[in-house]
């Protein structure tokens, strides 16, 4: 593309938090697995933080706002849908603007459930959504030592970063390539 067009590829990159709190009554849903729990996380959609982490890595390595601009908790059509489909949706999102994903990675940060045995299917699903290998995909698990909001088991937090390049005219901002 670089020769043919005049356009370089220039590696970007995002990151994403989201936290929820835990409540009854919900199916804890977490990078599209549903991971049985006395209780699940809280939210408009299926409140999966770690989708939403990700989505908003993605979101901001391609300086475009976040899942909550993109898809506002106010539109009822959001109500209850499958984070893994929003994240098809930021996928398509980079595909419109050219942009290619080079990987995610990604921490969960729970004390409990235990995720560990529930990570190969999370990060098969999140590649799945995003057209990208599961090893391009990093999920880690991590608990907060008993500490904060997340060691009294309050709710979940998740961070991830995300690495695109996208195409850009030699002129444009960044460095030259
Ligand atoms: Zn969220």
């Amino acid at each position: 593309m670089s020769e043919s067009t005049g356009l370089a590829w220039v590696p970007l990159s995002g990151i994403g938090y989201d936290v929820h709190a835990f409540a009854e009554g919900r199916a804890l849903v977490l990078g599209g697995v549903t991971i049985p729990f006395h209780k699940g996380l809280d939210g408009h959609s299926d409140a999966d933080v770690l989708c939403h982490a990700i989505a908003d890595a993605i979101l901001g390595a391609i300086g475009e706002q976040d899942i909550g601009h993109h898809f506002p908790n106010t539109d009822a059509s959001y109500r209850g849908i499958s984070s893994i489909e929003l994240l098809r949706r930021v996928g398509a999102i980079l595909a419109k603007r050219g942009a290619r994903l080079m990987n995610v990675d990604s921490t969960l940060i729970a004390e409990a459930p235990k995720v560990g045995p529930h990570v190969a299917a999370m990060r098969e699903n999140i590649s799945k959504a995003l057209g990208i290998t599961p090893d391009r995909v990093g999920v880690k698990a991590t608990t907060n030592e008993r500490m904060g909001f997340v060691g009294r088991e309050e709710g979940i937090a998740a961070f991830a970063v995300a690495s695109v390049i996208i195409p850009t005219p030699p002129t444009a901002s960044g460095p030259s390539a």
